[in-house]
């Protein structure tokens, strides 16, 4: 059973046709009263059946403009409202390239916009999920290749039985363990699932203890790290793992992308009430219209380099969410190509 009054077009109509009652009953309620207290009682009954009369009138007046404006009213608002309905059904069907027209009244536009806003977020949620799936069985390819090849030619005798063989295939399963990690990180610190253990530290112990681990690498690239005031303790409030993670992370890429002989720094600072830690290279640095994508997954400056470095492209985007996870953030730098990268990282400051 259809409940009408439940129904817009009729609550409208409804309160219209209540006001156009609500005026006759008080206009002929005054009017009686006037007309006793000024009219002769041998002149009041013709006098009242004019009144009465022009307030007829005036009724069947009002209840026409009355319907007429709740009608329009209704259609506006319903055509409206079931565009949208029909669109969020278009929605959950899957049309991510939905839109709905924009009214002109102000109310209707906002509820419009909002929801073209929500559609086009959608679309760019769905284009990012299809480019992830396509990125992931790219990033899978490479090492898969590479272990069938080596089988192949196990296989066909090409290639010899011996160690060396199975440290390169060792090497490319290695590589499709980090990205199969990389990608479970990437997911929970996204879905905001990582558990963090806050604790106020000092970060130059951690920014010491990340140089000693990247130390091999460091010195296989003929690279000089320096670290600035690193001797007075700065304390922070995050997680000493998740930091050192970022570290490795940032400071990794910059003996990474660093030719031979440059030079790498690392600075803390106090600035602003914020811990900061800048890490400045030397190295290839990054030209301008790859710097504002460098966040995002999988995004590579320089495909063939980083991919023959073992790089996915996911580090600096799990870096950043950890960043967020802890209350700070990371910013890049470059003045463009072979002019260096400087990343710095901020945290909150910890009190003793
Ligand atoms: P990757 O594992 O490929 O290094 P990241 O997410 O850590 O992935 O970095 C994304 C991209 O940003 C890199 O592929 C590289 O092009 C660029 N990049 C990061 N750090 C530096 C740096 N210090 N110097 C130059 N380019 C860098």
């Amino acid at each position: 059973m259809i409940h009408f009054w439940r129904q817009l077009r009729w609550q409208i109509i409804g309160a219209q046709m209540l006001v156009v009652i609500v005026g006759v009953v008080a206009l002929s309620l005054t009017a009686n009263a006037l007309l006793e207290q000024t009219v002769s009682p041998d002149q009041l009954a013709t006098v009242r059946a004019a009144v009465i009369q022009a307030l007829t009138v005036a009724a069947i007046a009002a209840t026409i403009a009355g319907l007429t404006t709740s009608i329009l009213l209704v259609q506006v608002i319903l055509r409206s409202l079931r565009s949208i309905a029909r669109s969020s059904q278009r929605i959950a069907a899957g049309r991510y390239d939905e839109r709905v027209h924009v009214p002109a009244s102000d109310e209707l536009r906002a509820v419009a916009e909002s929801f073209n806003q929500m559609a086009e977020a959608l679309e760019q949620i769905e284009q990012r999920r299809v480019a992830m799936i396509g990125n992931v069985a790219h990033e899978l390819r490479t090492p898969l290749a590479g272990i069938e090849g080596y089988l192949e030619g196990l296989i066909d005798g090409v290639l010899p039985s011996a160690p060396e063989t199975f440290i390169d295939m060792q090497h490319e399963v290695r590589r499709l363990r980090r990205l199969v990690d990389d990608l479970q990180i990437l997911s929970r610190v996204e879905a905001g699932q990582i558990s963090l253990n806050f604790t106020t530290f000092d970060i130059n112990d951690v920014i010491r203890r990340v140089v000693a681990q990247l130390q091999p690498q460091v010195l296989d690239g003929c690279l000089q790290v320096v670290c600035e005031r690193a001797n007075q303790p700065l304390l922070t409030r995050a997680d000493p793992d998740r930091v050192a993670q970022i570290l490795l992370n940032l400071i990794g890429n910059a003996v990474r992308y660093t030719p031979e002989g440059g030079c790498i720094t690392v600075r803390s600072a106090l600035v602003d009430e914020q811990v900061q830690v800048v890490v400045e290279d030397t190295g290839i640095g990054i030209a301008p219209e790859h710097l504002p994508y460098i966040f995002e997954r999988f995004y590579r400056a320089d495909p063939s380099r980083s991919r023959a470095s073992g790089g996915s492209g996911i580090g600096l985007t799990i870096a950043r969410h950890l960043a967020w996870a802890m209350g700070g953030d990371i910013t890049a730098y470059s003045a463009g190509l072979g002019k260096g990268s400087t990343f710095t990282l901020t945290l909150p400051r910890g009190t003793v």
